[in-house]
């Protein structure tokens, strides 16, 4: 076996200086004015924005006298190994070498290749990717597809009616954080890698076990090798080795929790430049997600005419029943059409304009929420730690999150001392914020199941027949659900602290379960205006609004 030793290298840290940094409730009470000094310095370029970045980083750097500092390097912070480069583990290691330490990332792919289609960053994900790294972030939003900008929400999937607008920019806007986005998880990938530095990550090398040696840890990779540092970052999934080996667990039978649905996922080219969209203008909505009993559909505009849609029906695990098999139909596609057949007519449309062969089916997992994170110098992050169910769309949101947790309390450590009390308040920090995501998901998910807009709607299979029956005669009357009508009018009154929750976290302190973007610490608010920073669209406020009585409103 080969021991082999890694040497610390330096790099640029970064904080904003006090008096740039405006508060959320400042950011609220002074919003005209800080998006007025936005539109001067952000209209011109992305040039721009950079340059304006340049500044806080001097001043950071330079302290009040505001002379541009020489760049402060740090030698004596921890060495730090990263099992598993994708979201978590790179964004983790981009921000461990932002802080000056010395990283090397194992990753079990020889190479990324282009998969999975494009994923969401809300705005406190990119928050956090903000105050990790700013070239990154503005890469992302160089690259991404803005849809926080648009209306997004909930619909009733037979009649396609809405059933709750949602209002994604008040967050944003509130605490100075970027409007949610989407991109492709591979251009994603490639952004990180670069921050990251490719001669810092091992590609197709397996870190098999770990062991706490003293005041170091030994990661062991199947080719034999071994690596030494003072911290080692578990970032290989929800399948993840390290964990199994921390908890006991069967690396080939992780305890995870089956969610009760499998989703069909596929990217169609819906509307201009491809063909002339019918149901759904995306250049004022942005996702929707149509409700309805056994199965929901979320779609989003992805930019460039393509719509990413995820449909999730409620069957067994393994992916051994009809739907999964298609015994019925020639393909995934022609399924989904006759499962969605009674459904309105924008979600069939996404189904009409879907190359069969671009379906993929998955089943839906996540992890109960378990504090057992960190094991001696080895922690867990991202969907090792805390996997949630998709619904939400923060899985790597939160990732981002626990990584700029994780450096931020790593970068107090001398060398390889107080590593272990590091990694103790990462854990403190993050532990209730991504229990409360987790609930929140799940949630989501039962929601979608429990909804039927009208009474006696897909009574339950329990019933007994004659009830069955019943039920069904009595739907044909179209009477309102009292739970859905419920429903809306508790979802009027708390979708918008729960969006602010999830997006920016209320400013509550992270150990208490508040968002982790860096604000007020490690970056800027900042807003972004349409027409300068975001497209212009032809929107009012009126269009975010629901109309008609709370409870039957649409
Ligand atoms: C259908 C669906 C839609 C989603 N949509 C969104 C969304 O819109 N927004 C969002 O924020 N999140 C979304 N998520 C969640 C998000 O994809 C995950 O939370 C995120 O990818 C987790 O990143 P990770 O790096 O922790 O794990 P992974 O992405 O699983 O990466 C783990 C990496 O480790 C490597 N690896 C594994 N084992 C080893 C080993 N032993 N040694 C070395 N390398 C190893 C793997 O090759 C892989 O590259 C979605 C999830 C699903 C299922």
């Amino acid at each position: 076996m080969t021991m082999v030793s890694l040497t610390t290298t330096t790099s640029l840290t970064r904080a904003a200086p006090v008096g740039a940094v405006v508060g959320a409730r400042a950011q609220r009470r002074y919003g005209t004015r800080t998006r007025r000094a936005e539109r001067t310095s952000a209209d011109v370029s992305k040039t721009t924005r950079r340059a304006r970045r340049v500044v806080v980083v001097a001043n950071a750097d330079a302290g009040e006298s505001g002379e541009t500092a020489a760049v402060t390097t740090k030698k004596n912070l921890p060495k730090v190994l990263v099992a598993g480069g994708g979201i978590a583990g790179l964004i983790a290691a981009a921000a461990c070498k932002r802080k000056g330490m010395d990283v090397t990332v194992f990753e079990k792919v020889k190479k990324y290749e282009p998969f999975g289609g494009p994923i969401q960053l809300q705005c406190n994900a990119q928050g956090a990717l903000d105050s990790i790294c700013p070239d990154m972030a503005e890469k992302v939003m160089e690259k991404g597809t803005i849809t926080g900008d648009r209306v997004n929400g909930l619909l009733d999937g037979v009649s396609g009616e809405w059933f709750y607008r949602f209002d994604t920019r008040k967050p944003c806007h509130d605490n100075g954080l970027p409007l949610t986005l989407v991109l492709s998880r591979f251009e994603l990938l490639d952004i990180l890698s670069e921050g990251v530095g490719t001669e810092n990550i091992e590609m197709g090398t397996v870190v098999t076990s770990y062991e706490n040696k003293g005041d170091k840890v030994v990661a062991t990779l199947a080719d034999g090798r071994e690596f030494e540092g003072d911290v080692l970052i578990g970032a290989d999934g929800i399948r993840s080795k390290l964990r199994a080996q921390m908890r006991g667990e069967d690396p080939e039978k992780p305890p995870l929790a089956y969610a009760g649905y499998a989703v069909y996922t596929a990217v169609c080219k819906y509307s201009q430049p491809h063909r002339e969209p019918q149901h759904t203008d995306p250049n004022k909505v942005g996702y929707q997600v149509f409700l309805g009993p056994k199965q929901y559909f979320v779609s989003s505009d992805v930019g460039n005419g393509e719509q990413q849609y995820y449909a999730f029906l409620e069957v067994p695990a393994g992916g051994d029943d009809e739907f999964a098999k298609c015994e019925n139909w020639e393909n995934y596609r022609e399924m989904l059409m006759d499962r969605f057949k009674d459904w309105c007519p924008a979600v069939m449309e996404r189904l009409e304009c879907t190359r069969p062969e671009d379906v993929e089916r998955r089943d839906v997992n996540d992890l109960l929420p378990d504090p057992r994170w960190i094991d001696g110098r080895m922690a867990l992050l991202g969907d090792s730690a805390h996997a949630v169910q998709p619904n939400l769309g923060q899985g790597g949101g939160q990732a981002i999150e626990s990584s700029y947790v994780l450096a931020d309390e790593l970068s107090k450590c001398e060398g390889g001392k107080g590593v272990q009390t590091a990694l103790m308040k990462y854990a403190a920090r993050r532990f209730l914020r991504t229990g409360a995501i987790h609930g929140l998901s799940r949630f989501s998910s039962l929601m979608n199941t429990f909804y039927r807009r009208h009474l006696g709607d897909e009574p339950y299979d329990w019933y007994p027949e004659s009830v069955r029956n019943m039920w069904l005669e009595v739907s044909k009357a179209k009477i309102p659900h009292p739970g859905s009508v419920m429903g809306q009018i508790i979802l009027m009154g708390s979708m918008p602290i729960i969006l602010e929750y999830v997006g920016a976290g209320y400013g509550i302190p992270g150990v208490l379960g508040g968002a982790s973007t860096g604000n007020g610490k490690d970056r800027v608010p900042r807003s972004q205006i349409p027409g300068i920073s975001a497209p212009l669209r032809d929107l009012t406020a009126e269009d975010f609004k629901m109309r008609g009585i709370p409870g039957l409103a649409k």
